[in-house]
């Protein structure tokens, strides 16, 4: 069997596909390979199976390059760079790395939120250029967590692990918006749920974003909803960055309509909005969400078990879509 990888991961995914003996190919160099670069490699051997990031995109072409392959295992638990029609029409098997990634997300999350709300990142600057003379009353005010509003959009694993966060651990209370209602969770964490967006968005006084990127979910954040939220609240995104209007958001901050904003996410990845970058009420993280040595290895381990069970004819424990 051959294997073909697109970019280098942790090693134990791919020993473990090399101890089944399948050969396997990685690209050589550190990057994302353009569609061009993909499909050329593709074509050099009759692969079986191919394991993508996140970085590329998958559609028609590059599944017409690799037609023996059985199946394209993406390494990340969304998978919108894959166009599933095209995946359908070349019997391709799709598979995602879920749930082994919730907790690091949910801690990244978390990070973002209480970086944005106690200026952290500010605060290191200022501190590293030698501004600091001494303590003072009024230096790099914040704003608390306990008794706060966390607004969660998209409840689903990443989500009610940040929600589970912010009730246990920070005594927040949660609202959600979710396009399905969780009445045990409601329970568990007295949280109350939203029927429309726009409540959370109004009430929140931590907006954060854990929806699949759809397009029911393209720019769900945009200029008008932006300005519902209260002028105090923070929007953390770790979902995936067309789920906000960046440009809007780049003027909303600027006017100061919202107090801040945290994005581990970007629209056009790695390109940030023009004036993003230099605005001082937000913080930027490059996608690390999920970029633990741990997260990443079991994400290799999955990724590798998905290959391995499609390939001795066996169900994908990690089904996206069944080709
Ligand atoms: P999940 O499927 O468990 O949860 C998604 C939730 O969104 C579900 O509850 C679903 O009902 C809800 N939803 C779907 N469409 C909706 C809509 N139109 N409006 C409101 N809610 C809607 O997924 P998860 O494992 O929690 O991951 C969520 C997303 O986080 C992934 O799809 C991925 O894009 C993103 N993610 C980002 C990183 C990162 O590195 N920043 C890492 C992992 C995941």
């Amino acid at each position: 069997m051959k294997i073909y990888i697109t970019r280098k991961i942790p090693e134990i995914g791919i020993k473990k596909l090399q101890e089944k003996g399948y050969e396997v190919d990685i690209n050589p160099e550190d990057r994302v390979l353009s569609k061009e670069e993909l499909i050329s490699a593709l074509k050099t051997k009759p692969y079986d199976a191919v394991l993508c990031l996140l970085t590329d995109k998958i559609d028609d072409d590059v599944f017409a390059a690799v037609p023996k392959a059985k199946i394209f295992v993406n390494y990340a638990v969304g998978y919108d760079n894959i166009d599933l029609e095209a995946a359908k029409k070349h019997k391709k098997i799709i598979t995602n790395t879920p749930g082994v990634l919730t907790e690091t997300v949910a801690e990244h999350t978390f990070a973002l939120l209480i970086s944005i709300a106690r200026r952290i990142v500010e605060a290191d600057k200022f501190t590293r250029e030698g501004k600091y003379d001494g303590w003072a009353p009024m230096l790099f005010l914040g704003s608390d967590l306990l008794g706060k509003t966390l607004g969660v959009v998209g409840l689903g694993r990443i989500g009610s692990r940040v929600a589970y966060h912010a009730r246990k651990g920070f005594d927040m209370n949660v609202i959600y918006y979710d396009i399905k209602r969780n009445e045990e969770f409601e329970k568990e964490f007295d949280a109350e749920y939203k029927e429309k967006v726009e409540e959370v968005l109004k009430e929140a006084d931590f907006v954060s974003l854990h929806v699949p990127l759809l397009d029911s979910t393209r720019h769900l954040i945009n200029e008008e909803r932006l300005r519902m939220m209260k002028s105090s609240a923070y929007l953390i995104n770790t979902s995936r960055g067309p789920v906000v209007d960046e440009k809007a958001l780049v003027k909303i901050l600027r006017e100061k309509v919202i107090k801040g904003a945290a994005l581990d996410v970007f629209e056009e990845e790695p390109k940030l909005a023009d004036g993003l970058a230099e605005l001082d009420n937000i913080i930027l993280t490059p996608h690390i969400a999920s970029a633990t040595e741990e997260t990443r290895s079991k994400m290799s381990e999955m990724a590798a078990e998905n290959i391995i069970s499609a390939l001795e004819g066996r169900t994908p424990p990690n089904l996206v879509s069944c080709g």
